[in-house]
């Protein structure tokens, strides 16, 4: 296996460099597999998906914004087709079947979700550019956090921002004294994103929008889609693979639980899933089927 936090060249995928593809797909096919086969009960589909997903992402590299990560990138493509072949899937077993009911159920939970895939190949706006420093102001304050050890602050602002929850639903299960405390985590960490992002060129505007937020009972909208789309407290991959072989800290390994399994990020989740060994559910044979579908694409263009 190649390194769990191994990142490709872009310049390389850009160029369309063969040999970079090749480890794109070697790391990432396990990834995108499990968390398409938890999405897709077709198996041939499964491997559709993932194949498509590929030349998507050899097609698309062109306009691939690097603001985001590469498996950001190429889990945006992964969605989209998983939601087409759901699409797909429904229009086909119309008729009540109790499979097709599945499918749209799991349809309807895509598709309404904040991230779409067009946001992240299409960023024109000056909007963008906003959530552009607002997302690097979070991360750096998920950073800080994580670095200074204060995991059940980590975990009051990830329950208010990815889980959407109140004051009142965080405080015991996170073993705080009263409501009172986890408003008082809140507004500190908003305080300090706030100088953070005013420390940021061109910040000016946005961090007066914000300064309202510390007051504020709930959390702003558009502060939590940008902490879930950017995936600001995604635990990188090799963290995600310390939690599983248990070598993690109690702290960091009760913030990566809170994330996958409370939270149930995603992303996270098909990491975990391929890192638990997708090959003993039958993935075998699938990865081999996705492997070189990005080169076989690259040698007939060239052609
Ligand atoms: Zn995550």
């Amino acid at each position: 296996m190649t390194d769990a936090d191994w990142g490709p060249d872009s310049a390389r995928l850009a160029a369309f460099d063969e040999g970079e593809w090749a480890r794109v797909e070697a790391a990432f096919a396990g990834r995108l597999l499990s968390y398409v086969s938890r999405r897709v009960a077709d198996v041939e589909a499964r491997e559709d998906i993932v194949q498509e997903t590929f030349l998507g992402a050899v097609r698309g590299i062109e306009s691939f914004d690097t603001a985001y990560s590469f498996e950001q990138y190429l889990f945006g493509i992964c969605r989209n087709r998983t939601i087409d072949q759901l699409r797909r899937h429904e229009v086909r077993g119309r008729g009540g079947e109790e499979d097709s009911a599945a499918a749209s159920l799991d349809l309807e939970s895509l598709a309404t979700d904040e991230q779409t895939p067009s946001r992240i190949l299409r960023r024109t706006d000056l909007a963008d550019r906003g959530r552009d420093l607002l997302a690097a102001s979070l991360q750096e304050w998920v950073e800080l956090t994580w670095a200074s050890g204060e995991m059940t602050r980590l975990m009051v602002v990830e329950g208010l921002l990815r889980g959407g929850k109140r004051n009142r639903d965080l405080w015991e299960p996170l073993g705080l004294r009263d409501e009172v405390s986890v408003a008082g985590i809140k507004f500190r960490a908003l305080k300090k994103i706030r100088e953070l992002l005013l420390a940021k060129e061109g910040a000016e505007e946005i961090g007066a929008s914000l300064d309202g937020l510390a007051v504020e009972a709930d959390a702003p909208m558009d502060v939590q889609s940008v902490w879930r789309d950017r995936r600001v407290s995604c635990p990188s991959r090799r963290w995600i693979a310390r939690w599983l072989d248990g070598s993690l800290e109690p702290g960091p390994s009760r913030f990566i639980a809170f994330h996958i399994e409370e939270l149930g990020c995603e992303w996270c989740e098909a990491n975990r899933d391929d890192l638990v060994g997708a090959r003993e559910q039958g993935h075998g044979e699938a990865l081999e089927a996705v492997q070189g579908s990005s080169i076989r694409w690259l040698r007939s263009r060239a052609r």
